[in-house]
């Protein structure tokens, strides 16, 4: 018999517990209704800024965006910060797709390639002089990397001129950045917080802004609907410049509210928790190792095992989805040889032991 399924896939991923109540409250509100310019519209656009601004301690005259997808993000990024040069730091695929959306853009885009089992301070690159915009995947949720947000704070501070971008799709609100040492800051609401695809915020900082303002003034800022000079425009009157995904800013303000009530320093706490017992499973393992070998540069959220000796993960997946358990396989080249493994605010202690003890006699 098929068992109730739990999903560990790094996103889409299990919904919080609290997300299904939160949508029938949507319905019978009628929030899928109302008009994107009404008072009741502006109310949820207000919550939802001022709740995340809590959450993740944004400072408060740093812009908060909505858009579609992460993706979108990277690209609204390259087109209202970038004339020409970027620079990405690329750990893994994710990352490789922001270079590749600058690439796509026509910009002269440049990327390092970190090796995710060397100490990150031992690799060295050389930012470019005309360099306008260095790219970081915070999370790297392809192989399991987690890029140490001290290095980005050193990276920011060597060089103040220079906008930083950074990616926490898949490590927010696990993640506790300093904003105020960062400019650009992405994610979508479908891994950590637990919620349906199609919604994501990009958090902007003041010099982000400016470099869209200039950009323009030289008549080589896209005008495209989500332009940062039109986001703003809306955003001041709490709004978006189109019919945004209202059910969606309905519901992340309802997890967001959710987290503030536990607090995020229990649920980071948790999180990490929950990742010692995976990685302490995969080190003692015979068939699994983490397939990030040192200890600081290990995600604590999109896990990654590889299999030993080269075996094949399809059996393993097969076994582990009969037990309701949903894993996501590898990524790209890794599809065949690894497994990964969510550990989001929505996974509970009793989930994570549960998969661990099926993972122990597969
Ligand atoms: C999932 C993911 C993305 C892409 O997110 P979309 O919302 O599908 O565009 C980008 N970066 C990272 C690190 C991700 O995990």
């Amino acid at each position: 018999m098929l068992k109730e399924p739990i999903f560990f896939t790094v996103g889409p991923t299990k919904l919080y517990p609290t997300v299904k109540k939160h949508i029938l409250n949507a319905l019978k509100e009628n929030i899928s209704s109302i008009s994107h310019r009404s008072e009741k519209f502006i109310n949820i656009f207000k919550e939802v800024v001022s709740n995340l601004k809590k959450l993740l301690n944004i400072p408060a005259d740093y812009e908060v965006f909505f858009l579609s997808s992460a993706t979108e993000a990277m690209e609204r990024i390259i087109e209202n910060t970038v004339e020409k040069n970027s620079f990405h730091l690329v750990s893994g695929d994710f990352g490789h797709r922001f270079f590749q959306i600058a690439s796509d853009l026509k910009k002269q885009a440049l990327y390092y390639q970190i090796n995710p089992n060397i100490l990150l301070e031992k690799q060295k690159f050389t930012l470019p002089k005309k360099t306008e915009l260095i790219t970081i995947t915070q999370n790297e949720t392809s192989i399991g990397y987690a890029f140490d947000p001290k290095i980005i704070y050193q990276i920011k501070s060597n060089n103040p001129d220079k906008l930083i971008a950074v990616d926490i799709v898949s490590s927010s609100p696990y993640i506790n950045l300093d904003f105020k040492r960062v400019d650009l800051v992405f994610f979508s609401v479908q891994k950590g917080f637990g919620l349906p695809a199609g919604l994501s915020v990009l958090i902007i900082s003041p010099q982000a802004f400016e470099k869209s303002v200039f950009l323009n003034k030289k008549n080589k800022l896209y005008l495209s609907y989500h332009n940062f000079l039109e986001l703003k425009k809306y955003a001041l009157k709490n709004q978006t410049p189109e019919t945004p995904n209202v059910l969606a800013l309905y519901l992340l303000n309802a997890v967001i509210k959710d987290f503030l009530k536990i607090g995020i320093e229990k649920i980071r706490k948790k999180t990490e928790k929950k990742a010692k017992m995976i990685y302490d499973f995969l080190e003692k393992s015979d068939i699994f190792e983490p397939y990030v070998k040192i200890p600081s540069s290990q995600s604590k959220t999109t896990i990654v095992a590889q299999l030993k000796n080269g075996k094949k993960n399809d059996l393993i997946l097969e076994k582990l989805k009969k037990q309701g358990l949903y894993l996501s396989k590898g990524y790209k080249n890794f599809s065949q040889t690894h497994l990964r493994i969510a550990n989001f605010p929505a996974h509970n202690f009793s989930e994570i032991k549960q998969l661990i003890s099926f993972l122990k006699v597969i």
